[in-house]
């Protein structure tokens, strides 16, 4: 049997799935991005998982797909990212599961390989779309015509940092204060909520009819759709998929609102509908794995 490995290297967590040729998942795991090994031992305890998990099932290793929160050098495997990979600047992972596996090995940014794995479950298919990956940072990942969309070197576009009408107390590390993910991503939603109102951001909201409520909901849906716009803007997507290990909170409190501002909106920003990941938190690893098998991407 043909198995097929991928990886999700995340700010909070590194999740695996393997497939078989029918890209059924066969075996799923998480562990802490900063659990108690240094990250070099994390990624010798997965590829140890993994390793076992195949001799139990007798199967082949054909290929790998990694998936990682950016930047990350597509073509080498380096990670470049102190920000929201701090430690792991410089581990090539690439290179470390080709000299332990000896199979092909792909690299990629860690939203395109999540909107690979919730783009496979779309039926019918959507040519164009958007996935945006609400988590320890934000991650934004275009496919047009089916196929994801790269620049010519071996880096992903950091979509997450463009401007949106929404200002922050602090900047960025990007060194801007009107940054969508240092507005949106779970560490700024986190942070705001407690500078502002000394509470998480679920204790904020508990109360719809408070003016806290009000205001920060305000903010948040404000910064979302005015990024949306913009991508909506420039690649008129059919469909925004919404991911990532923020996305139940994005879904519970913001996309509803957001879904209804872009409603309003004139078709110059085209009509983008906004969708729940159906896979949640397994798809930038099943993404990885699916880019493993070369049917996709
Ligand atoms: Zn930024």
């Amino acid at each position: 049997m043909n198995l097929y490995v991928g990886y999700d290297i995340g700010g909070t967590s590194i999740k695996s799935a393997i497939i078989d040729q029918k890209r059924t998942i066969l075996y799923q795991d998480s562990v802490a991005t900063y659990g108690l090994h240094d990250p070099l031992h994390t990624i010798k305890a997965l590829m140890e998982q993994t390793k076992t998990f195949i001799a139990e099932r007798k199967g082949s290793l054909t290929a790998i797909g990694i998936g990682c929160t950016g930047p990350v050098n597509r073509k080498t495997g380096a990670i470049h990212n102190p920000y929201t990979l701090p430690g792991y600047e410089g581990v090539n992972i690439k290179t470390m599961m080709e000299t332990e596996f000896e199979v092909p090995v792909i690299c990629e940014n860690d939203a395109n390989a999540a909107h690979v794995g919730e783009a496979s479950m779309m039926d019918p298919a959507v040519p164009n779309s958007i996935m945006i990956t609400f988590g320890t940072g934000i991650g934004v990942s275009v496919r047009l015509g089916g196929k994801l969309f790269r620049l010519p070197g071996p880096f992903h576009p950091e979509i997450g940092h463009i401007s949106v009408g929404v200002g922050s107390p602090d900047l960025c590390y990007c060194n801007k204060s009107h940054c969508f993910e240092h507005v949106m991503s779970g560490s700024g939603i986190n942070r705001y909520a407690m500078d502002t109102y000394g509470q998480s951001p679920e204790e904020v909201l508990k109360n719809p009819d408070s003016e806290q409520y009000r205001k920060f909901l305000a903010r948040m849906v404000d910064a979302t759709t005015e990024a949306i716009i913009t991508l909506s803007i420039l690649f008129n997507p059919e469909v925004v998929f919404i991911g990532g290990g923020m996305h139940l909170f994005i879904c519970r409190y913001v996309m509803g609102p957001v879904q209804e501002r872009l409603d309003t909106l004139l078709p110059v920003y085209g009509k983008t509908v906004l969708k729940d990941s159906q896979i949640g938190p397994l798809a930038g690893c099943y993404g990885a794995a699916m880019l493993a098998t070369g049917q996709s991407g």
